[in-house]
Protein backbone atom coordinates (compact mmCIF):
# COMPACT_ATOMS: atom_id res chain seq x y z
CA UNK A 1 0.00 0.00 0.00
CA UNK A 2 1.40 3.45 -1.20
CA UNK A 3 -0.22 6.49 0.44
CA UNK A 4 -0.24 9.57 -2.05
CA UNK A 5 -0.74 12.97 -1.35
CA UNK A 6 -1.66 13.99 -5.04
CA UNK A 7 -2.28 12.14 -8.21
CA UNK A 8 -2.09 14.25 -11.45
CA UNK A 9 -3.76 14.23 -14.79
CA UNK A 10 -4.50 15.55 -18.40
CA UNK A 11 -8.00 14.44 -18.28
CA UNK A 12 -9.30 14.60 -14.22
CA UNK A 13 -13.34 14.35 -14.41
CA UNK A 14 -14.67 16.60 -11.65
CA UNK A 15 -18.60 17.95 -11.29
CA UNK A 16 -17.22 20.90 -13.18
CA UNK A 17 -15.71 19.14 -16.04
CA UNK A 18 -13.22 17.12 -16.93
CA UNK A 19 -9.55 19.11 -16.84
CA UNK A 20 -5.78 18.69 -16.36
CA UNK A 21 -5.27 18.61 -12.91
CA UNK A 22 -3.82 17.79 -9.44
CA UNK A 23 -6.11 16.42 -6.73
CA UNK A 24 -4.62 17.04 -3.47
CA UNK A 25 -5.21 14.16 -0.53
CA UNK A 26 -5.23 14.42 2.77
CA UNK A 27 -6.17 12.14 5.66
CA UNK A 28 -7.54 9.89 3.00
CA UNK A 29 -9.85 12.74 1.19
CA UNK A 30 -9.60 15.36 -1.85
CA UNK A 31 -8.13 18.07 -0.14
CA UNK A 32 -7.71 20.61 -2.93
CA UNK A 33 -7.84 20.48 -7.06
CA UNK A 34 -5.19 22.73 -8.67
CA UNK A 35 -3.71 23.51 -11.72
CA UNK A 36 -1.56 20.45 -13.40
CA UNK A 37 1.19 21.67 -12.52
CA UNK A 38 0.88 22.48 -8.93
CA UNK A 39 2.03 20.12 -7.52
CA UNK A 40 3.04 19.30 -3.34
CA UNK A 41 6.76 19.20 -2.85
CA UNK A 42 8.54 16.04 -1.88
CA UNK A 43 7.61 12.48 -3.12
CA UNK A 44 4.25 10.70 -3.04
CA UNK A 45 2.85 11.87 -6.54
CA UNK A 46 1.27 9.56 -8.52
CA UNK A 47 1.10 11.26 -12.33
CA UNK A 48 -1.49 9.75 -14.22
CA UNK A 49 -0.40 11.52 -17.34
CA UNK A 50 -2.81 11.08 -20.09
CA UNK A 51 -5.10 8.81 -18.35
CA UNK A 52 -8.16 9.26 -17.16
CA UNK A 53 -8.61 10.30 -13.42
CA UNK A 54 -11.76 9.53 -12.07
CA UNK A 55 -14.00 8.96 -8.73
CA UNK A 56 -13.97 5.16 -7.97
CA UNK A 57 -17.19 3.41 -9.40
CA UNK A 58 -19.78 2.64 -6.67
CA UNK A 59 -21.61 -0.50 -7.19
CA UNK A 60 -24.97 -1.17 -5.71
CA UNK A 61 -26.03 -4.65 -7.03
CA UNK A 62 -23.31 -7.18 -5.81
CA UNK A 63 -24.29 -10.57 -4.63
CA UNK A 64 -21.60 -11.62 -2.78
CA UNK A 65 -22.65 -14.80 -1.18
CA UNK A 66 -20.57 -15.08 2.30
CA UNK A 67 -21.00 -16.84 4.33
CA UNK A 68 -23.43 -20.16 3.32
CA UNK A 69 -22.22 -20.03 -0.25
CA UNK A 70 -18.69 -18.80 0.03
CA UNK A 71 -18.19 -21.41 -2.92
CA UNK A 72 -19.99 -19.08 -5.10
CA UNK A 73 -18.09 -15.72 -4.31
CA UNK A 74 -16.69 -14.39 -1.52
CA UNK A 75 -15.59 -10.98 0.32
CA UNK A 76 -11.99 -11.50 -0.57
CA UNK A 77 -12.31 -12.69 -3.96
CA UNK A 78 -15.31 -9.91 -4.97
CA UNK A 79 -13.49 -7.11 -3.47
CA UNK A 80 -10.18 -8.01 -5.24
CA UNK A 81 -12.51 -8.29 -8.78
CA UNK A 82 -14.16 -4.41 -7.78
CA UNK A 83 -10.57 -3.49 -6.94
CA UNK A 84 -9.20 -4.66 -10.56
CA UNK A 85 -12.72 -3.48 -11.74
CA UNK A 86 -11.73 0.40 -10.62
CA UNK A 87 -15.59 -0.25 -8.12
CA UNK A 88 -14.25 1.66 -4.47
CA UNK A 89 -17.74 1.01 -2.76
CA UNK A 90 -20.06 -1.91 -3.40
CA UNK A 91 -23.30 -2.77 -1.77
CA UNK A 92 -23.63 -6.11 -1.13
CA UNK A 93 -27.36 -7.67 -1.87
CA UNK A 94 -29.12 -9.12 0.88
CA UNK A 95 -29.50 -12.80 -0.71
CA UNK A 96 -27.50 -15.73 -1.87
CA UNK A 97 -25.20 -15.97 1.38
CA UNK A 98 -27.01 -18.05 4.61
CA UNK A 99 -28.24 -16.13 6.27
CA UNK A 100 -30.10 -14.19 3.94
CA UNK A 101 -29.40 -10.57 5.18
CA UNK A 102 -33.27 -10.24 6.87
CA UNK A 103 -32.97 -9.78 10.54
CA UNK A 104 -30.23 -7.26 12.69
CA UNK A 105 -28.87 -10.59 13.63
CA UNK A 106 -27.90 -11.92 9.82
CA UNK A 107 -26.25 -8.38 9.08
CA UNK A 108 -24.25 -9.08 12.01
CA UNK A 109 -23.00 -12.07 10.91
CA UNK A 110 -22.10 -10.97 7.41
CA UNK A 111 -20.23 -8.07 9.06
CA UNK A 112 -17.85 -10.32 10.68
CA UNK A 113 -17.67 -12.93 7.63
CA UNK A 114 -16.70 -9.47 5.90
CA UNK A 115 -13.82 -8.30 8.14
CA UNK A 116 -10.41 -7.84 7.27
CA UNK A 117 -11.30 -9.41 3.80
CA UNK A 118 -12.44 -6.33 1.89
CA UNK A 119 -9.82 -4.95 -0.73
CA UNK A 120 -12.94 -2.28 -0.80
CA UNK A 121 -15.81 -0.39 0.97
CA UNK A 122 -18.74 -2.54 1.35
CA UNK A 123 -22.20 -1.91 3.08
CA UNK A 124 -25.12 -3.81 3.21
CA UNK A 125 -28.78 -3.81 1.79
CA UNK A 126 -31.24 -5.60 3.90
CA UNK A 127 -33.67 -7.66 2.53
CA UNK A 128 -37.82 -7.55 3.15
CA UNK A 129 -39.62 -11.10 3.02
CA UNK A 130 -42.74 -12.32 3.79
CA UNK A 131 -43.50 -11.90 7.59
CA UNK A 132 -40.30 -9.70 8.16
CA UNK A 133 -41.77 -5.92 8.64
CA UNK A 134 -40.95 -6.17 12.21
CA UNK A 135 -37.08 -6.42 11.48
CA UNK A 136 -37.16 -3.54 9.15
CA UNK A 137 -36.35 -0.43 11.86
CA UNK A 138 -33.66 -2.61 13.54
CA UNK A 139 -31.93 -3.26 10.48
CA UNK A 140 -32.14 -0.08 9.23
CA UNK A 141 -30.91 0.91 12.23
CA UNK A 142 -27.72 -1.16 12.58
CA UNK A 143 -26.82 0.08 9.58
CA UNK A 144 -28.72 -1.39 6.32
CA UNK A 145 -28.38 0.94 3.52
CA UNK A 146 -32.53 0.23 2.46
CA UNK A 147 -33.99 -3.04 1.51
CA UNK A 148 -34.59 -5.23 -1.43
CA UNK A 149 -37.31 -7.52 -2.34
CA UNK A 150 -38.33 -9.72 -5.51
CA UNK A 151 -41.88 -9.91 -6.66
CA UNK A 152 -40.67 -13.51 -8.35
CA UNK A 153 -38.96 -16.74 -6.74
CA UNK A 154 -35.37 -15.34 -5.80
CA UNK A 155 -33.42 -18.46 -6.60
CA UNK A 156 -32.86 -19.83 -2.98
CA UNK A 157 -35.28 -20.49 -0.60
CA UNK A 158 -34.55 -18.90 2.32
CA UNK A 159 -35.55 -15.41 0.44
CA UNK A 160 -39.25 -15.71 -0.38
CA UNK A 161 -40.35 -13.27 -2.77
CA UNK A 162 -43.50 -11.25 -1.40
CA UNK A 163 -46.99 -10.49 -2.76
CA UNK A 164 -48.73 -7.10 -2.41
CA UNK A 165 -50.18 -8.11 0.95
CA UNK A 166 -46.82 -8.74 2.14
CA UNK A 167 -45.96 -5.27 0.53
CA UNK A 168 -48.38 -3.27 1.97
CA UNK A 169 -47.39 -4.83 5.56
CA UNK A 170 -43.99 -3.75 4.91
CA UNK A 171 -44.34 0.03 3.08
CA UNK A 172 -45.23 1.99 6.28
CA UNK A 173 -41.93 1.59 7.99
CA UNK A 174 -40.06 1.82 4.79
CA UNK A 175 -41.92 5.04 4.66
CA UNK A 176 -41.58 6.07 8.12
CA UNK A 177 -37.51 5.24 7.88
CA UNK A 178 -37.81 6.75 4.61
CA UNK A 179 -35.45 3.73 3.07
CA UNK A 180 -35.11 2.82 -0.58
CA UNK A 181 -36.90 -0.63 -1.60
CA UNK A 182 -35.22 -1.86 -4.12
CA UNK A 183 -37.21 -4.21 -6.17
CA UNK A 184 -36.99 -7.02 -8.73
CA UNK A 185 -39.63 -6.59 -10.55
CA UNK A 186 -41.28 -9.51 -12.82
CA UNK A 187 -44.51 -10.57 -11.68
CA UNK A 188 -45.24 -14.49 -12.08
CA UNK A 189 -48.68 -14.53 -13.93
CA UNK A 190 -47.03 -13.42 -17.31
CA UNK A 191 -44.01 -15.98 -17.13
CA UNK A 192 -46.19 -18.53 -16.08
CA UNK A 193 -48.54 -17.35 -18.73
CA UNK A 194 -46.17 -18.00 -21.42
CA UNK A 195 -44.31 -20.48 -19.84
CA UNK A 196 -47.08 -22.86 -20.78
CA UNK A 197 -46.87 -22.05 -24.20
CA UNK A 198 -43.27 -23.31 -24.43
CA UNK A 199 -43.88 -27.30 -22.99
CA UNK A 200 -42.55 -28.46 -26.23
CA UNK A 201 -39.79 -25.87 -26.97
CA UNK A 202 -36.08 -26.47 -26.68
CA UNK A 203 -34.51 -25.87 -23.43
CA UNK A 204 -31.25 -25.59 -24.69
CA UNK A 205 -32.35 -22.27 -26.95
CA UNK A 206 -32.07 -19.00 -25.68
CA UNK A 207 -35.03 -17.73 -27.47
CA UNK A 208 -36.88 -20.07 -25.70
CA UNK A 209 -35.73 -18.46 -22.34
CA UNK A 210 -36.15 -15.00 -23.77
CA UNK A 211 -39.88 -15.89 -24.22
CA UNK A 212 -40.72 -17.60 -20.74
CA UNK A 213 -39.81 -13.85 -19.61
CA UNK A 214 -41.75 -11.66 -21.86
CA UNK A 215 -41.59 -7.57 -21.12
CA UNK A 216 -45.38 -7.97 -19.59
CA UNK A 217 -43.59 -9.72 -16.49
CA UNK A 218 -41.51 -6.60 -15.91
CA UNK A 219 -44.08 -3.31 -17.06
CA UNK A 220 -47.19 -5.01 -15.16
CA UNK A 221 -44.50 -5.37 -12.26
CA UNK A 222 -43.39 -1.96 -12.77
CA UNK A 223 -46.47 -0.81 -12.66
CA UNK A 224 -47.71 -2.39 -9.46
CA UNK A 225 -44.53 -0.60 -8.09
CA UNK A 226 -45.69 2.80 -8.88
CA UNK A 227 -49.12 2.18 -7.73
CA UNK A 228 -47.81 1.39 -4.37
CA UNK A 229 -44.60 3.73 -4.27
CA UNK A 230 -47.42 6.95 -5.40
CA UNK A 231 -49.97 5.68 -2.43
CA UNK A 232 -47.26 4.94 0.32
CA UNK A 233 -44.95 7.83 -0.44
CA UNK A 234 -42.14 5.42 -0.38
CA UNK A 235 -38.90 5.74 -2.32
CA UNK A 236 -38.92 2.87 -4.73
CA UNK A 237 -35.87 1.98 -6.66
CA UNK A 238 -36.04 -0.92 -9.95
CA UNK A 239 -33.34 -2.96 -10.19
CA UNK A 240 -31.90 -4.65 -13.52
CA UNK A 241 -34.55 -2.71 -15.61
CA UNK A 242 -34.58 -4.92 -19.03
CA UNK A 243 -37.16 -4.17 -21.21
CA UNK A 244 -37.85 -0.87 -23.04
CA UNK A 245 -41.51 -0.62 -22.58
CA UNK A 246 -40.84 -0.23 -18.70
CA UNK A 247 -39.04 2.98 -19.74
CA UNK A 248 -41.84 5.12 -20.30
CA UNK A 249 -43.74 3.88 -17.41
CA UNK A 250 -40.95 5.34 -15.20
CA UNK A 251 -40.75 8.33 -17.30
CA UNK A 252 -43.84 9.47 -16.83
CA UNK A 253 -43.87 8.62 -13.05
CA UNK A 254 -41.22 10.59 -12.46
CA UNK A 255 -42.51 13.58 -13.74
CA UNK A 256 -45.83 13.12 -11.87
CA UNK A 257 -43.40 13.00 -8.88
CA UNK A 258 -43.70 9.44 -7.69
CA UNK A 259 -40.51 8.80 -5.64
CA UNK A 260 -39.09 5.89 -8.46
CA UNK A 261 -35.60 5.56 -9.63
CA UNK A 262 -34.03 2.75 -12.03
CA UNK A 263 -30.81 0.62 -13.48
CA UNK A 264 -30.06 -0.96 -15.81
CA UNK A 265 -27.03 -2.96 -16.30
CA UNK A 266 -23.89 -3.36 -18.72
CA UNK A 267 -25.41 -6.74 -19.87
CA UNK A 268 -28.76 -4.99 -20.73
CA UNK A 269 -26.56 -3.09 -23.05
CA UNK A 270 -23.06 -4.70 -24.51
CA UNK A 271 -25.30 -8.06 -25.43
CA UNK A 272 -28.65 -8.54 -27.62
CA UNK A 273 -30.23 -11.98 -27.77
CA UNK A 274 -29.83 -12.26 -31.23
CA UNK A 275 -26.47 -13.15 -30.74
CA UNK A 276 -26.71 -15.45 -27.54
CA UNK A 277 -25.78 -19.02 -29.24
CA UNK A 278 -27.90 -22.37 -27.90
CA UNK A 279 -27.00 -24.09 -25.21
CA UNK A 280 -24.74 -20.65 -23.60
CA UNK A 281 -25.82 -20.41 -20.12
CA UNK A 282 -23.32 -18.55 -19.08
CA UNK A 283 -25.98 -15.30 -20.78
CA UNK A 284 -28.83 -16.68 -18.41
CA UNK A 285 -29.62 -13.64 -15.67
CA UNK A 286 -33.53 -12.71 -15.27
CA UNK A 287 -34.93 -10.65 -16.40
CA UNK A 288 -33.48 -12.03 -19.90
CA UNK A 289 -31.06 -9.71 -22.29
CA UNK A 290 -33.05 -9.03 -25.06
CA UNK A 291 -32.77 -8.05 -28.41
CA UNK A 292 -30.52 -5.15 -29.96
CA UNK A 293 -33.47 -2.41 -30.54
CA UNK A 294 -34.46 -3.12 -26.62
CA UNK A 295 -30.74 -2.39 -26.14
CA UNK A 296 -30.09 0.75 -27.87
CA UNK A 297 -33.25 2.01 -26.55
CA UNK A 298 -32.03 1.47 -22.60
CA UNK A 299 -28.85 3.20 -24.14
CA UNK A 300 -31.59 6.08 -24.96
CA UNK A 301 -33.76 5.86 -21.48
CA UNK A 302 -30.09 6.49 -20.12
CA UNK A 303 -29.12 9.61 -21.92
CA UNK A 304 -32.53 11.03 -20.65
CA UNK A 305 -32.49 10.26 -17.39
CA UNK A 306 -35.29 7.87 -17.53
CA UNK A 307 -32.67 5.38 -16.18
CA UNK A 308 -30.71 6.79 -13.62
CA UNK A 309 -27.81 4.58 -13.55
CA UNK A 310 -25.61 1.14 -14.47
CA UNK A 311 -24.78 -1.59 -12.26
CA UNK A 312 -22.71 -5.06 -12.34
CA UNK A 313 -25.68 -7.34 -10.92
CA UNK A 314 -22.84 -9.39 -10.33
CA UNK A 315 -24.27 -12.82 -9.40
CA UNK A 316 -21.44 -15.92 -10.39
CA UNK A 317 -21.93 -19.50 -8.86
CA UNK A 318 -19.72 -22.69 -9.49
CA UNK A 319 -19.84 -23.31 -13.27
CA UNK A 320 -21.15 -26.87 -12.46
CA UNK A 321 -24.96 -24.85 -11.64
CA UNK A 322 -24.56 -23.45 -14.79
CA UNK A 323 -25.66 -26.38 -16.23
CA UNK A 324 -22.75 -25.77 -19.03
CA UNK A 325 -23.08 -29.46 -19.58
CA UNK A 326 -26.36 -29.74 -21.05
CA UNK A 327 -26.98 -26.34 -22.00
CA UNK A 328 -30.41 -26.21 -20.24
CA UNK A 329 -31.73 -22.53 -19.48
CA UNK A 330 -34.35 -23.59 -17.39
CA UNK A 331 -32.29 -25.43 -14.94
CA UNK A 332 -28.91 -23.05 -14.96
CA UNK A 333 -28.29 -20.90 -12.20
CA UNK A 334 -29.22 -17.62 -13.61
CA UNK A 335 -27.03 -14.38 -13.02
CA UNK A 336 -24.19 -12.55 -14.39
CA UNK A 337 -20.43 -12.48 -13.46
CA UNK A 338 -19.16 -8.85 -14.30
CA UNK A 339 -17.97 -7.33 -11.51
CA UNK A 340 -14.70 -6.28 -12.97
CA UNK A 341 -15.75 -5.17 -16.02
CA UNK A 342 -18.74 -3.04 -15.84
CA UNK A 343 -16.50 -0.17 -16.76
CA UNK A 344 -14.58 -1.16 -20.14
CA UNK A 345 -18.17 -3.18 -20.70
CA UNK A 346 -19.94 0.40 -20.64
CA UNK A 347 -16.89 2.31 -22.26
CA UNK A 348 -16.40 0.12 -25.26
CA UNK A 349 -19.69 1.51 -26.59
CA UNK A 350 -19.45 4.92 -25.16
CA UNK A 351 -16.09 5.81 -26.03
CA UNK A 352 -16.33 8.97 -28.87
CA UNK A 353 -19.36 9.53 -27.78
CA UNK A 354 -20.40 13.22 -26.68
CA UNK A 355 -19.98 13.75 -22.96
CA UNK A 356 -18.82 10.16 -22.86
CA UNK A 357 -16.71 10.66 -19.13
CA UNK A 358 -19.52 12.77 -18.08
CA UNK A 359 -22.13 10.29 -18.16
CA UNK A 360 -20.04 7.55 -17.08
CA UNK A 361 -19.35 9.14 -13.89
CA UNK A 362 -22.94 9.81 -13.28
CA UNK A 363 -24.46 6.31 -14.38
CA UNK A 364 -21.51 4.50 -12.63
CA UNK A 365 -20.10 6.82 -9.78
CA UNK A 366 -22.52 9.83 -8.40
CA UNK A 367 -26.08 8.68 -9.21
CA UNK A 368 -25.77 5.25 -7.39
CA UNK A 369 -23.82 6.73 -4.38
CA UNK A 370 -26.97 8.88 -4.12
CA UNK A 371 -29.49 5.41 -3.79
CA UNK A 372 -27.30 4.60 -1.01
CA UNK A 373 -27.18 7.92 0.83
CA UNK A 374 -23.36 8.46 -0.05
CA UNK A 375 -23.79 11.28 -2.83
CA UNK A 376 -22.11 13.60 -0.03
CA UNK A 377 -18.89 12.19 0.27
CA UNK A 378 -18.70 9.09 -2.56
CA UNK A 379 -19.02 9.04 -6.34
CA UNK A 380 -17.70 12.51 -7.21
CA UNK A 381 -13.57 14.23 -7.23
CA UNK A 382 -14.50 17.54 -5.14
CA UNK A 383 -12.95 18.92 -2.18
CA UNK A 384 -13.82 17.28 1.22
CA UNK A 385 -14.79 13.58 -0.75
CA UNK A 386 -13.24 10.22 0.04
CA UNK A 387 -10.04 9.75 -1.83
CA UNK A 388 -11.38 6.21 -3.21
CA UNK A 389 -10.01 7.37 -6.91
CA UNK A 390 -9.82 5.35 -10.21
CA UNK A 391 -6.91 5.63 -13.09
CA UNK A 392 -7.68 4.27 -16.40
CA UNK A 393 -6.71 4.36 -19.71
CA UNK A 394 -9.59 5.36 -22.14
CA UNK A 395 -7.53 4.10 -25.36
CA UNK A 396 -6.51 0.71 -24.42
CA UNK A 397 -8.10 -2.17 -25.79
CA UNK A 398 -8.07 -5.59 -24.31
CA UNK A 399 -9.89 -9.18 -24.68
CA UNK A 400 -11.22 -10.72 -21.93
CA UNK A 401 -9.49 -13.80 -20.78
CA UNK A 402 -10.41 -15.83 -17.69
CA UNK A 403 -6.68 -15.25 -16.05
CA UNK A 404 -7.50 -11.56 -15.79
CA UNK A 405 -10.60 -12.35 -13.45
CA UNK A 406 -10.20 -12.27 -10.21
CA UNK A 407 -13.73 -13.49 -9.16
CA UNK A 408 -13.65 -16.86 -7.28
CA UNK A 409 -15.21 -19.10 -10.92
CA UNK A 410 -14.00 -17.64 -14.11
CA UNK A 411 -16.93 -17.99 -16.08
CA UNK A 412 -18.75 -15.10 -17.66
CA UNK A 413 -20.27 -14.00 -21.02
CA UNK A 414 -17.50 -11.51 -21.35
CA UNK A 415 -14.92 -13.89 -22.16
CA UNK A 416 -12.87 -13.52 -25.29
CA UNK A 417 -14.34 -9.92 -25.91
CA UNK A 418 -12.69 -7.44 -26.66
CA UNK A 419 -12.97 -4.37 -24.35
CA UNK A 420 -12.21 -0.75 -24.77
CA UNK A 421 -10.55 0.81 -21.37
CA UNK A 422 -8.52 -0.59 -19.00
CA UNK A 423 -7.38 -0.03 -14.93
CA UNK A 424 -4.56 0.64 -14.20
CA UNK A 425 -4.67 1.11 -10.49
CA UNK A 426 -6.95 1.70 -8.14
CA UNK A 427 -7.12 4.34 -5.13
CA UNK A 428 -8.68 3.65 -1.59
CA UNK A 429 -8.90 6.71 1.00
CA UNK A 430 -5.91 7.73 -0.80
CA UNK A 431 -3.66 4.03 -0.42
CA UNK A 432 -2.74 2.72 -4.09
CA UNK A 433 -4.71 -0.95 -3.63
CA UNK A 434 -4.23 -2.13 -6.52
CA UNK A 435 -0.98 -1.14 -9.77
CA UNK A 436 -1.89 -2.91 -13.07
CA UNK A 437 -2.47 -6.08 -11.72
CA UNK A 438 -0.68 -6.10 -8.45
CA UNK A 439 -2.76 -6.23 -5.28
CA UNK A 440 -0.90 -4.02 -2.40
CA UNK A 441 -0.74 -4.41 1.10
CA UNK A 442 -3.69 -5.98 3.30
CA UNK A 443 -6.99 -5.95 2.49
CA UNK A 444 -8.34 -2.00 3.58
CA UNK A 445 -12.14 -1.31 2.76
CA UNK A 446 -13.98 -0.03 5.40
CA UNK A 447 -17.61 -1.66 6.39
CA UNK A 448 -19.74 1.09 5.92
CA UNK A 449 -22.72 1.84 7.75
CA UNK A 450 -25.73 3.85 6.85
CA UNK A 451 -25.49 7.46 8.13
CA UNK A 452 -21.79 6.40 9.17
CA UNK A 453 -18.75 8.11 7.46
ZN1 LIG B 1 -29.24 -9.22 -8.29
Amino acid sequence: MTTIRAIRSKSVVTPEGIRAATVHIRNGAIEAITGFNDLPSGKHVYDAGESVVMPGLVDTHVHINEPGRTDWEGFETATRAAAAGGVTTLIDMPLNSIPATTTAAALETKRTAARNKCWVNVGFWGGVVPGNPGELRALHRAGAFGFKCFLVPSGVPEFAHVGEDDLRAALPELAALDAPLLVHAELLGPIDEATKKLTKSDPTKYRTWLLSRPPSAETEAVEMMIRLAREFKVRVHIVHLSSQLSVPLIRRAKREGVRITAETCPHYLFFASSSIRNGRTEFKCAPPIRDLQNGKKLWAALGNGAIDFVVSDHSPSPPAMKCLDTGDFFRAWGGIASLQLGLPAMWTNLSGRKDSLKHLVRWMCSEPARLAGLEKHKGAIAIGYDADLVVWNPEKRFIVRPNMLQHRHKLTPYVNEPLRGAVEATFLHGEMIYDRGRFLGTPQGALLRRGER
